[in-house]
């Protein structure tokens, strides 16, 4: 419970920003103030889709109270704008369970992460390819203290390309509202409370995601978080994150860390592959193991051929030996007889 707060703590007071940011104190040398940030299990990951493996993980579960509004306190960090819910509201808990998490996990906080244009400011990348921004719904389960992290892409279209988007879109609709609120948010500490529906902020494209453990993206980096990153990105258009670039912060994104020995596993089946030959390079792998595999086994069947065909040769010399050897005794005997 201690270490559920401290975590709470963590993500969502006001710890100083002056130690890191996203500038001159920027993700490569967070490692030296803080030193889980050069771990082994670290977040964000570049997903190779040929290197995922399958997972049979059951669909998140949403409670009711998601259908509701909450009220949230919005609040300039210093590094983002980090929404939590608002206390003195009597508000029911937004709670999800399913997803191949173990128990159920609480709200803690939401924030974005964006960047200096429409091909970057994910932090999460998938063969290579960054989306403008990326939603971040951080849960915690209270009973064991894991830590989650839902994270939705968000792809950006430029101003011109607006007529392909459906204007009665509930996702961006709430969206918008709480770009208009955000943007007064200007410095750090500014805070603000605003209501927002959460069902239509997740949006309903939870079907397909990629899982992986990982760690937290910003200093401390503290790792054994549990990441989920859901496949189909929300639409947004391009004056949005200008809203963000300009009146808030101009990025605030890290880059790929080291996979290392982790395995990203995924929830369904086919897996869309990168139109880039070498980040299909896992799969290309996986065939050649198969091959070596393959030609382990011809290897084997080849010399245990062999072995048996020396195992007749030998079986057969030693019968004709103790033939000859009978019939010699036989010979020996027969010629004593007669002498
Ligand atoms: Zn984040």
């Amino acid at each position: 419970m201690l270490r559920g707060l401290f975590i709470i703590f963590l993500l969502s007071s006001t710890v100083s920003s002056n130690q890191w940011n996203y500038g001159q104190l920027g993700p490569d040398i967070w490692s030296d103030y803080y030193p889980l940030c050069a771990g082994n299990s670290q977040s964000p990951i570049n997903i190779l889709t040929a290197c995922t493996k399958y997972r049979n993980l059951k669909p998140f579960q949403l409670t009711s109270s998601y259908d509701e509004k909450h009220y949230f306190t919005l609040r300039n960090n210093g590094h983002t704008v980090i929404g939590i819910i608002n206390q003195e509201y009597k508000q029911s808990p937004l709670v999800i369970a399913g997803g191949g998490l173990n128990g159920t996990f609480e709200f803690v906080n939401f924030h974005l992460h964006w960047g200096e244009n429409y091909k970057s400011g994910s932090e999460h990348q998938i063969n290579g390819i960054k989306y403008a921004g990326e939603i971040h719904f951080v849960y915690l389960n209270r009973l064991t203290s894991q830590m989650a992290v839902l994270g939705i892409f968000m792809q950006s279209y430029a101003d011109s390309e607006a007529i392909r988007l459906d204007e009665n879109d509930k996702t961006r609709q709430e969206w918008q509202r709480y770009f208009d609120i955000t943007q007064t948010l200007k410095s750090e500490n500014d805070s603000t409370v605003f209501n927002l529906n959460f069902r239509s902020l997740i949006g309903d494209n939870l079907a397909d995601f990629w899982r992986y453990q990982g760690s937290l993206t910003t200093p401390p980096c503290s790792e054994g978080v549990i990441w989920t990153i859901f496949k189909q990105p929300i639409v947004f258009l391009e004056t949005q994150f200008r809203t963000l670039r300009d009146n808030i912060y101009f990025e605030d994104y890290r880059g790929p860390q080291p996979l290392y020995n982790r395995t990203v596993y995924r929830n369904f089946h086919n897996e869309t592959l990168s139109s880039i030959p070498d980040y299909n390079r896992c799969l290309l792998d996986s065939q050649n193991e198969k091959l070596k595999d393959k030609s382990l086994v011809f290897g084997l069947i080849h010399c245990s051929t062999h072995s048996f065909f020396l195992f007749l040769l030998c079986f057969y010399s030693l019968i004709i030996f103790a033939v000859f050897i009978f019939f010699k005794l036989r010979y020996s005997i027969w010629k004593k007889k007669f002498e």
